[in-house]
Formats: structure tokens, C-alpha cells, sequence
């Protein structure tokens, strides 16, 4: 018998209430605090700090400490605009905070909540093996398969993500794979072509999901007083999109977003 382990606070972020890009449906987004990974392309920095101090200005909606039935609570105040959907965690890293993650879906689930977790797969065990359990859908980061450029593109190694994304397949968990290409670092044909087919033998992959570089998160690292470690990168172009989408899409079902 679980308990909704009532005494465990998160740290939230910010919550979006009508979410239409993190997960089938509309869906209420919680992004919470904390994250391990440096990706060079991050545009949400200002979810690194796993704790951050309580600060004066203007905070994002929902920042602040949460129980799991708190914000439960808050969901259901949206429930019937979430049906076609449900709730995702994202974040940041959400499974920095696994134990809140594994009971706040419990609770979604017990209310008949479509739970989907957006992870980069940074973390990886027992704990987090509970946590995917309350999830019905998985998507997992994938920045690149190449071992030497991953560190470089995150601050950490590629092993983890690997044996998360072996572990999804053999659990048979739905999963999505969400990847972020960034011209001129990993946007090569030969580069896609191998991730594409790496991913061909997974059969509890739905799909893949390309997220197009832009430079929207620039003005965070300014605010924050951090250099933009991708200065002068341009956004990726709606053709070059376009024609990674068809790479993709003659091997995998496969969205652009
Ligand atoms: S894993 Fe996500 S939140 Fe963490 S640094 Fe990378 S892009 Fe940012």
C-alpha cells in the first residue's frame, strides 16, 4: 500500500496549464527545478539551480515549494481542458526529483490522468525505475549517439542515456525520442542517418520527435549573467528542418516541431 508520501515537497519551476508541445493533447506542463547536464543549447537555464533561494521580481507561475497533492489539486482545476491530454513532468530534469515525480503521477493515475514524463535520461536506477512505472509515456532526450561529442554538447557521458533508453525498450514502455538538432554540431546526414536507424530497432518507440535549434533562450543567459555558450549559431531554417524531417520520416514515424 503506497501513501501519496504527503511530507515530500518539490521544487517547481513554473506550470503551464494548457500545454500543447510536451506530450500528446493538451496537456498541464510541470517544469521543475534542477538539472545536472549543461547542454550547450539549453534554453532553460534558469531551471539548473535544483533549489533556488526565493528572490524578489517577478517569479513564474507555480515557482515555489509543492506537495504532490497540492498540485494535484491544481491540475484537476483543469481537468476537463486536459482530457485529450493529461500531465506531463519536464523540467529542467524531473527525475532529479523522482520521488515526487513517482507520487504525484500515482495520484494523477488514481484520477485517471494520461502521465508522460519528458527526461533526458540522465539518471538511471532504482529509484527511477519506480518512477517510470506511474508513467505512460516516456519521452527521453537523445542529444547525440556520438560518444566524443556528448560530453562536449552536455557535460556528461552518453552511457546512461543509453542503458535508460535499452531499459524503456525492454520494459516494454511507450516511449517517444525527442531530439534537438543544432546546425553545424550534430545536424550531418551521416549523424541522423545512424541515429535513425539506431532507433529503427526499437519497437515500443512511437516516435521521433526533431526539435529545431533556435535561439530564443539567449535573452535567459543574458538576464542571468551567463555567456551564451552558442553565440552566434543561427536558428535552424524551415527547409533545413523540412529536409530532416524527410530523412527521419523515411525510416521512423517521425514529427517536427
Ligand atoms: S537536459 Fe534539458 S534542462 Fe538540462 S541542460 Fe539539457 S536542455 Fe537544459
Amino acid at each position: 500500500m503506497h501513501t501519496p508520501a504527503e511530507g515530500l515537497l518539490a521544487h517547481i519551476h513554473s506550470f503551464e496549464s494548457f500545454g500543447t508541445v510536451d506530450g500528446p493533447g493538451i496537456r498541464f506542463v510541470v517544469f521543475m527545478q534542477g538539472c545536472p547536464m549543461r547542454c550547450l543549447y539549453c534554453h532553460n537555464p534558469d531551471t539548473w539551480d535544483p533549489a533556488p533561494q526565493a528572490e524578489g521580481g517577478t517569479k513564474a507561475s507555480g515557482a515555489g515549494l509543492w506537495s504532490a497533492s497540492q498540485m494535484l489539486e491544481e491540475v484537476l482545476k483543469y481537468r476537463s481542458f486536459i482530457r485529450t491530454g493529461g500531465v506531463t513532468c519536464s523540467g529542467g530534469e524531473p527525475l532529479m526529483q523522482a520521488k515526487f515525480v513517482e507520487a504525484f503521477f500515482r495520484l494523477c493515475k488514481a484520477e485517471g490522468l494520461h502521465t508522460c514524463l519528458d527526461t533526458s535520461g540522465v539518471y538511471f536506477n532504482e529509484q527511477v525505475k519506480q518512477t517510470l512505472e506511474q508513467c505512460d509515456l516516456v519521452m527521453l532526450d537523445i542529444k547525440t549517439l556520438d560518444d566524443e561529442l556528448h560530453p562536449r554538447l552536455t557535460g556528461h557521458t552518453r552511457q546512461r542515456n543509453q542503458a535508460f533508453l535499452d531499459y524503456l525498450e525492454q520494459s516494454g514502455k511507450t516511449f517517444w525520442v525527442r531530439h534537438v538538432v543544432v546546425p553545424g554540431l550534430n545536424d550531418d546526414t551521416a549523424h541522423l542517418t545512424a541515429l535513425a536507424t539506431h532507433l529503427k530497432q526499437y519497437h515500443h518507440l512511437e516516435c521521433v520527435e526533431i526539435l529545431p535549434y533556435h535561439t530564443m533562450g539567449e535573452m535567459k543567459y543574458e538576464r542571468m549573467g551567463i555567456p551564451y555558450p552558442l553565440k552566434g549559431v543561427p536558428a535552424m531554417t524551415r527547409e533545413q528542418s523540412q529536409s530532416i524531417r524527410d530523412l527521419f520520416g523515411g525510416i521512423l514515424k517521425c514529427k517536427v516541431q
